[in-house]
Protein backbone atom coordinates (compact mmCIF):
# COMPACT_ATOMS: atom_id res chain seq x y z
CA UNK A 1 0.00 0.00 0.00
CA UNK A 2 1.52 3.46 -0.53
CA UNK A 3 1.58 5.92 2.03
CA UNK A 4 -1.47 7.88 0.11
CA UNK A 5 -3.36 4.92 0.64
CA UNK A 6 -2.48 4.26 4.09
CA UNK A 7 -3.11 7.21 5.35
CA UNK A 8 -6.74 7.13 4.01
CA UNK A 9 -7.46 4.45 5.04
CA UNK A 10 -6.69 5.94 8.63
CA UNK A 11 -9.52 8.26 7.59
CA UNK A 12 -11.75 5.76 6.40
CA UNK A 13 -11.42 4.40 9.87
CA UNK A 14 -12.16 7.61 11.37
CA UNK A 15 -14.90 8.08 9.46
CA UNK A 16 -17.51 7.94 12.08
CA UNK A 17 -15.52 9.62 14.84
CA UNK A 18 -15.37 12.39 12.68
CA UNK A 19 -18.64 12.77 11.62
CA UNK A 20 -19.74 12.94 15.50
CA UNK A 21 -17.11 15.71 15.60
CA UNK A 22 -18.19 17.85 12.94
CA UNK A 23 -22.01 17.59 14.11
CA UNK A 24 -20.96 18.27 17.53
CA UNK A 25 -19.31 21.49 16.49
CA UNK A 26 -22.57 22.35 14.44
CA UNK A 27 -24.96 21.91 17.08
CA UNK A 28 -23.00 24.10 19.47
CA UNK A 29 -22.09 27.20 16.81
CA UNK A 30 -19.97 29.26 18.82
CA UNK A 31 -19.26 32.99 17.00
CA UNK A 32 -15.41 33.99 16.06
CA UNK A 33 -13.43 34.46 19.65
CA UNK A 34 -15.80 32.22 21.56
CA UNK A 35 -15.14 28.53 19.98
CA UNK A 36 -14.06 27.26 23.17
CA UNK A 37 -16.23 23.90 23.27
CA UNK A 38 -14.69 23.44 19.65
CA UNK A 39 -11.60 23.64 20.44
CA UNK A 40 -11.83 21.81 23.69
CA UNK A 41 -13.57 18.91 21.27
CA UNK A 42 -10.82 18.77 19.15
CA UNK A 43 -7.81 18.98 21.53
CA UNK A 44 -9.49 15.90 22.87
CA UNK A 45 -10.03 14.46 19.78
CA UNK A 46 -6.29 14.51 19.44
CA UNK A 47 -5.75 12.49 22.24
CA UNK A 48 -3.32 9.70 22.15
CA UNK A 49 -2.19 11.03 18.38
CA UNK A 50 1.32 12.26 18.88
CA UNK A 51 -0.09 16.07 18.43
CA UNK A 52 1.58 18.58 21.01
CA UNK A 53 -1.43 21.15 21.73
CA UNK A 54 -1.04 24.46 22.36
CA UNK A 55 -3.39 26.99 22.56
CA UNK A 56 -3.84 30.53 22.43
CA UNK A 57 -1.89 32.65 20.18
CA UNK A 58 -1.42 36.66 20.16
CA UNK A 59 -4.27 37.22 22.32
CA UNK A 60 -6.54 35.15 20.59
CA UNK A 61 -7.81 32.31 23.32
CA UNK A 62 -9.41 29.90 20.46
CA UNK A 63 -6.78 29.87 18.19
CA UNK A 64 -4.48 26.58 18.37
CA UNK A 65 -1.28 24.80 17.32
CA UNK A 66 -1.34 21.23 17.34
CA UNK A 67 2.02 19.94 16.36
CA UNK A 68 3.41 16.46 14.83
CA UNK A 69 6.42 15.39 15.91
CA UNK A 70 9.37 15.39 13.53
CA UNK A 71 11.15 12.34 12.27
CA UNK A 72 13.53 13.78 9.84
CA UNK A 73 14.37 17.10 8.16
CA UNK A 74 11.93 18.43 5.30
CA UNK A 75 9.32 21.13 4.56
CA UNK A 76 6.88 22.27 7.05
CA UNK A 77 3.25 21.62 5.97
CA UNK A 78 0.03 23.06 7.67
CA UNK A 79 -3.46 21.76 7.73
CA UNK A 80 -6.06 24.91 8.48
CA UNK A 81 -9.57 24.30 10.80
CA UNK A 82 -11.80 26.91 10.81
CA UNK A 83 -14.60 26.78 13.26
CA UNK A 84 -16.73 29.67 14.06
CA UNK A 85 -20.51 30.01 13.12
CA UNK A 86 -22.67 33.01 12.39
CA UNK A 87 -25.05 35.03 14.17
CA UNK A 88 -28.50 33.70 14.26
CA UNK A 89 -27.55 31.07 11.51
CA UNK A 90 -25.33 28.95 13.05
CA UNK A 91 -22.66 26.91 10.83
CA UNK A 92 -24.28 28.54 7.75
CA UNK A 93 -21.00 28.60 6.36
CA UNK A 94 -20.17 25.09 7.22
CA UNK A 95 -16.91 25.88 9.12
CA UNK A 96 -17.81 22.62 11.22
CA UNK A 97 -17.07 20.31 8.05
CA UNK A 98 -13.40 22.35 7.40
CA UNK A 99 -12.72 21.70 10.96
CA UNK A 100 -13.30 17.92 10.85
CA UNK A 101 -11.67 17.57 7.35
CA UNK A 102 -8.36 18.97 8.29
CA UNK A 103 -8.53 17.36 11.95
CA UNK A 104 -8.85 14.22 9.70
CA UNK A 105 -6.30 14.95 7.60
CA UNK A 106 -3.72 16.04 10.62
CA UNK A 107 -4.49 12.43 12.07
CA UNK A 108 -4.42 10.40 8.84
CA UNK A 109 -0.94 11.98 7.42
CA UNK A 110 0.19 11.93 11.52
CA UNK A 111 -0.39 8.17 11.68
CA UNK A 112 2.31 7.28 8.82
CA UNK A 113 3.94 10.02 9.95
CA UNK A 114 7.16 8.02 10.80
CA UNK A 115 7.69 7.00 7.42
CA UNK A 116 7.19 10.34 5.80
CA UNK A 117 10.05 13.72 6.38
CA UNK A 118 9.45 17.21 7.15
CA UNK A 119 6.63 18.86 9.75
CA UNK A 120 3.28 18.58 10.13
CA UNK A 121 1.06 21.16 11.96
CA UNK A 122 -3.11 21.62 12.19
CA UNK A 123 -3.76 25.16 13.43
CA UNK A 124 -6.84 26.57 14.46
CA UNK A 125 -8.09 29.58 13.01
CA UNK A 126 -10.51 31.35 15.03
CA UNK A 127 -13.52 33.80 13.77
CA UNK A 128 -13.11 33.91 10.21
CA UNK A 129 -16.46 35.84 9.62
CA UNK A 130 -15.70 38.68 12.14
CA UNK A 131 -12.39 39.00 12.80
CA UNK A 132 -10.24 37.65 10.59
CA UNK A 133 -7.85 35.40 12.90
CA UNK A 134 -5.91 34.21 10.16
CA UNK A 135 -4.56 38.04 10.29
CA UNK A 136 -3.80 38.39 13.20
CA UNK A 137 -1.93 34.79 12.93
CA UNK A 138 0.10 35.81 9.63
CA UNK A 139 0.97 39.10 11.47
CA UNK A 140 2.41 37.53 14.65
CA UNK A 141 4.68 35.38 12.27
CA UNK A 142 2.36 32.10 13.01
CA UNK A 143 3.07 31.10 9.24
CA UNK A 144 6.89 32.11 9.01
CA UNK A 145 8.14 28.61 9.23
CA UNK A 146 5.23 26.98 7.26
CA UNK A 147 6.21 25.72 3.52
CA UNK A 148 2.51 25.31 2.74
CA UNK A 149 -1.01 26.36 3.91
CA UNK A 150 -4.05 24.71 2.78
CA UNK A 151 -8.17 23.75 3.62
CA UNK A 152 -11.17 23.38 2.03
CA UNK A 153 -14.15 24.90 1.91
CA UNK A 154 -17.95 23.69 1.22
CA UNK A 155 -19.80 25.32 -1.27
CA UNK A 156 -22.13 24.41 -4.49
CA UNK A 157 -19.22 23.62 -6.65
CA UNK A 158 -15.80 21.31 -6.99
CA UNK A 159 -13.69 24.48 -7.75
CA UNK A 160 -9.94 24.71 -6.51
CA UNK A 161 -8.40 27.59 -7.93
CA UNK A 162 -10.81 30.04 -7.17
CA UNK A 163 -9.34 33.39 -5.73
CA UNK A 164 -11.35 35.72 -3.33
CA UNK A 165 -12.27 39.40 -3.34
CA UNK A 166 -9.71 41.76 -1.25
CA UNK A 167 -12.11 43.65 1.44
CA UNK A 168 -11.81 46.50 3.75
CA UNK A 169 -14.76 48.61 5.86
CA UNK A 170 -15.51 52.15 6.01
CA UNK A 171 -17.83 53.68 8.24
CA UNK A 172 -18.30 57.66 7.51
CA UNK A 173 -20.16 59.50 9.98
CA UNK A 174 -21.60 62.77 9.29
CA UNK A 175 -22.17 66.09 11.88
CA UNK A 176 -24.26 68.57 11.38
CA UNK A 177 -26.38 70.73 13.62
CA UNK A 178 -30.03 69.42 15.12
CA UNK A 179 -33.04 71.88 14.82
CA UNK A 180 -36.89 71.50 15.54
CA UNK A 181 -37.67 69.82 11.66
CA UNK A 182 -40.54 71.99 11.10
CA UNK A 183 -39.86 75.23 13.52
CA UNK A 184 -36.75 75.97 12.29
CA UNK A 185 -35.72 74.14 9.80
CA UNK A 186 -33.07 76.86 8.42
CA UNK A 187 -31.15 76.46 11.65
CA UNK A 188 -30.15 72.59 10.70
CA UNK A 189 -27.55 70.69 9.33
CA UNK A 190 -29.03 67.65 8.20
CA UNK A 191 -26.10 64.87 8.61
CA UNK A 192 -28.63 62.39 7.20
CA UNK A 193 -29.14 64.29 3.83
CA UNK A 194 -25.48 64.28 3.80
CA UNK A 195 -25.58 59.98 4.62
CA UNK A 196 -28.29 60.14 1.67
CA UNK A 197 -26.41 62.17 -0.92
CA UNK A 198 -23.23 59.74 -0.41
CA UNK A 199 -25.09 56.58 -1.15
CA UNK A 200 -26.22 58.80 -4.68
CA UNK A 201 -22.87 59.41 -5.55
CA UNK A 202 -21.74 55.94 -4.88
CA UNK A 203 -24.66 54.85 -7.48
CA UNK A 204 -23.46 57.01 -9.97
CA UNK A 205 -19.58 55.96 -9.18
CA UNK A 206 -20.54 52.27 -9.62
CA UNK A 207 -21.15 52.96 -13.79
CA UNK A 208 -16.99 53.40 -13.84
CA UNK A 209 -15.60 50.79 -11.84
CA UNK A 210 -13.98 48.36 -12.60
CA UNK A 211 -15.89 44.63 -13.17
CA UNK A 212 -15.91 42.04 -10.08
CA UNK A 213 -15.39 44.89 -7.85
CA UNK A 214 -18.22 45.28 -5.30
CA UNK A 215 -19.00 48.42 -2.72
CA UNK A 216 -22.23 47.46 -0.58
CA UNK A 217 -23.56 49.31 2.17
CA UNK A 218 -26.18 50.28 5.18
CA UNK A 219 -27.05 53.23 6.62
CA UNK A 220 -26.47 52.71 10.68
CA UNK A 221 -27.31 55.84 12.06
CA UNK A 222 -30.16 57.89 10.11
CA UNK A 223 -31.15 60.57 12.93
CA UNK A 224 -33.25 59.93 16.38
CA UNK A 225 -36.91 61.43 15.49
CA UNK A 226 -38.53 62.95 12.51
CA UNK A 227 -39.27 66.46 13.97
CA UNK A 228 -35.65 66.72 14.76
CA UNK A 229 -32.72 67.48 11.89
CA UNK A 230 -30.68 64.89 12.29
CA UNK A 231 -27.34 66.45 13.70
CA UNK A 232 -25.38 62.66 13.21
CA UNK A 233 -25.66 60.16 11.09
CA UNK A 234 -23.53 57.32 9.52
CA UNK A 235 -23.30 54.51 7.37
CA UNK A 236 -20.85 51.67 6.94
CA UNK A 237 -19.58 50.06 3.63
CA UNK A 238 -17.75 46.51 2.55
CA UNK A 239 -15.83 47.58 -0.60
CA UNK A 240 -14.16 44.73 -2.30
CA UNK A 241 -11.56 44.18 -5.66
CA UNK A 242 -9.72 41.42 -7.34
CA UNK A 243 -6.74 43.53 -6.69
CA UNK A 244 -5.89 44.95 -3.00
CA UNK A 245 -4.52 48.23 -4.90
CA UNK A 246 -7.78 48.78 -6.86
CA UNK A 247 -9.57 48.17 -3.63
CA UNK A 248 -7.54 51.03 -2.04
CA UNK A 249 -8.35 53.27 -4.93
CA UNK A 250 -12.03 52.47 -4.16
CA UNK A 251 -11.92 53.49 -0.70
CA UNK A 252 -10.36 56.55 -1.50
CA UNK A 253 -13.33 57.24 -4.53
CA UNK A 254 -16.21 56.55 -1.54
CA UNK A 255 -14.32 58.83 0.35
CA UNK A 256 -14.56 61.53 -2.34
CA UNK A 257 -18.36 60.73 -2.52
CA UNK A 258 -18.84 61.57 1.32
CA UNK A 259 -16.13 64.64 1.31
CA UNK A 260 -18.65 66.38 -1.19
CA UNK A 261 -21.83 65.06 0.31
CA UNK A 262 -20.48 66.59 3.42
CA UNK A 263 -19.87 69.99 1.09
CA UNK A 264 -22.91 69.99 -0.34
CA UNK A 265 -24.89 69.96 3.07
CA UNK A 266 -22.33 71.46 5.57
CA UNK A 267 -21.82 68.72 7.53
CA UNK A 268 -17.98 67.68 8.38
CA UNK A 269 -17.25 64.04 7.68
CA UNK A 270 -15.38 61.63 9.71
CA UNK A 271 -14.39 58.33 8.73
CA UNK A 272 -13.04 54.93 10.51
CA UNK A 273 -11.89 52.18 8.78
CA UNK A 274 -12.81 49.05 11.01
CA UNK A 275 -10.73 45.92 11.54
CA UNK A 276 -10.65 43.10 9.90
CA UNK A 277 -9.26 44.03 5.88
CA UNK A 278 -9.21 40.73 3.88
CA UNK A 279 -6.23 40.39 1.52
CA UNK A 280 -7.17 38.85 -1.86
CA UNK A 281 -6.62 34.79 -2.17
CA UNK A 282 -3.96 33.98 -4.44
CA UNK A 283 -4.34 30.35 -5.32
CA UNK A 284 -0.59 28.33 -5.54
CA UNK A 285 -1.11 26.82 -8.91
CA UNK A 286 1.70 23.80 -8.20
CA UNK A 287 -0.66 23.28 -5.03
CA UNK A 288 -4.13 24.20 -6.88
CA UNK A 289 -2.51 20.87 -9.36
CA UNK A 290 -1.68 18.45 -6.80
CA UNK A 291 -5.18 18.51 -4.85
CA UNK A 292 -7.03 18.59 -8.60
CA UNK A 293 -4.84 15.60 -9.37
CA UNK A 294 -5.33 13.91 -6.09
CA UNK A 295 -9.26 14.52 -6.04
CA UNK A 296 -9.45 13.10 -9.31
CA UNK A 297 -7.97 9.93 -8.51
CA UNK A 298 -11.01 9.61 -5.73
CA UNK A 299 -13.12 10.07 -8.57
CA UNK A 300 -14.13 13.71 -8.30
CA UNK A 301 -14.88 16.10 -11.00
CA UNK A 302 -13.57 19.93 -10.87
CA UNK A 303 -15.47 23.16 -12.69
CA UNK A 304 -13.26 25.55 -14.31
CA UNK A 305 -12.34 28.23 -11.12
CA UNK A 306 -13.98 31.49 -12.26
CA UNK A 307 -13.40 34.53 -10.26
CA UNK A 308 -14.30 34.83 -6.42
CA UNK A 309 -17.17 37.29 -4.93
CA UNK A 310 -16.80 36.66 -1.40
CA UNK A 311 -13.48 37.35 1.11
CA UNK A 312 -11.57 35.28 3.45
CA UNK A 313 -8.77 35.99 6.13
CA UNK A 314 -7.08 32.65 3.80
CA UNK A 315 -6.30 35.62 1.48
CA UNK A 316 -3.70 37.20 3.89
CA UNK A 317 -2.47 33.60 4.36
CA UNK A 318 -1.67 33.06 0.58
CA UNK A 319 -0.42 36.43 0.07
CA UNK A 320 2.42 35.30 2.78
CA UNK A 321 3.02 31.50 2.07
CA UNK A 322 2.08 29.26 -0.84
CA UNK A 323 -1.49 28.31 -0.09
CA UNK A 324 -5.03 26.96 -1.15
CA UNK A 325 -8.43 27.45 -0.48
CA UNK A 326 -10.33 24.72 -2.40
CA UNK A 327 -13.99 24.38 -2.41
CA UNK A 328 -16.35 21.05 -2.50
CA UNK A 329 -20.13 21.00 -2.87
CA UNK A 330 -22.03 19.95 -0.40
CA UNK A 331 -25.59 21.51 -1.88
CA UNK A 332 -26.98 21.73 -5.07
CA UNK A 333 -25.69 24.25 -7.50
CA UNK A 334 -27.08 27.34 -6.85
CA UNK A 335 -27.65 27.10 -3.27
CA UNK A 336 -25.73 29.95 -1.47
CA UNK A 337 -23.69 30.06 1.94
CA UNK A 338 -24.74 32.09 4.69
CA UNK A 339 -28.30 30.68 4.35
CA UNK A 340 -30.72 27.94 6.48
CA UNK A 341 -30.41 25.52 3.59
CA UNK A 342 -26.64 25.77 3.57
CA UNK A 343 -26.47 25.50 7.39
CA UNK A 344 -28.69 22.17 7.10
CA UNK A 345 -26.24 20.75 4.43
CA UNK A 346 -23.48 21.16 6.90
CA UNK A 347 -24.47 18.23 9.08
CA UNK A 348 -26.24 16.48 6.18
CA UNK A 349 -25.65 12.62 5.30
CA UNK A 350 -23.92 14.25 2.48
CA UNK A 351 -22.28 17.43 3.62
CA UNK A 352 -20.14 14.70 5.91
CA UNK A 353 -19.27 12.29 3.20
CA UNK A 354 -17.94 15.09 1.28
CA UNK A 355 -15.85 16.40 4.94
CA UNK A 356 -14.30 12.91 4.97
CA UNK A 357 -13.44 12.88 0.89
CA UNK A 358 -12.04 16.77 2.07
CA UNK A 359 -10.06 15.18 4.70
CA UNK A 360 -8.38 12.11 2.35
CA UNK A 361 -7.61 14.91 -0.92
CA UNK A 362 -6.15 17.14 1.68
CA UNK A 363 -3.87 14.40 3.37
CA UNK A 364 -2.68 13.14 -0.15
CA UNK A 365 -1.38 16.87 -0.70
CA UNK A 366 0.46 17.17 1.72
CA UNK A 367 2.24 14.27 1.54
CA UNK A 368 2.76 15.85 -1.56
CA UNK A 369 4.22 19.05 -0.59
CA UNK A 370 6.19 16.48 2.36
CA UNK A 371 7.64 14.18 0.12
CA UNK A 372 8.07 15.79 -3.67
CA UNK A 373 10.82 18.12 -4.06
CA UNK A 374 9.59 19.23 -7.24
CA UNK A 375 6.20 20.54 -5.57
CA UNK A 376 8.25 22.37 -3.07
CA UNK A 377 10.42 23.97 -5.69
CA UNK A 378 7.28 24.97 -8.15
CA UNK A 379 5.43 26.53 -5.53
CA UNK A 380 8.13 28.21 -4.31
CA UNK A 381 8.86 30.13 -8.01
CA UNK A 382 5.43 30.55 -8.49
CA UNK A 383 4.41 31.94 -5.62
CA UNK A 384 7.95 34.40 -6.14
CA UNK A 385 6.89 34.51 -9.75
CA UNK A 386 3.05 35.84 -8.49
CA UNK A 387 3.78 38.38 -6.09
CA UNK A 388 2.69 41.51 -6.71
ZN1 LIG B 1 -16.79 30.35 5.36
Amino acid sequence: MSVKQQATKHIELLSDDLHNLASRIHNNPELGSEEHKAVEQINSFLKDSQFEFGCGIDGMETAFQATHYQRSPGPTVALLAEYDALPSLGHACGHNLIAAASVGAAIGVGKIKENLPGKLVLLGTPGEENIGGKINMVTEGVFDEIDAAMMFHPSDQNVVGKSSLSCSSLEIIFHGASAHASGSPEEGINALDATIQTFNSLNALRQHIEDDSRIHGIITNGGEKPNIVPELASCEFNIRAPEDEYKDDLVEKLKKCAKGAALATGCEVEFNQPEPSYKAMRPNEPLVKAFKKNGESLGLEFQQAEGGAGSTDMGDVSQTIPAIHPYLSIVPEGTSAHTSEFRDAADSKKGKEVMITAAKILAMTAIDVLTKGSLNTEMKEYFAETAP
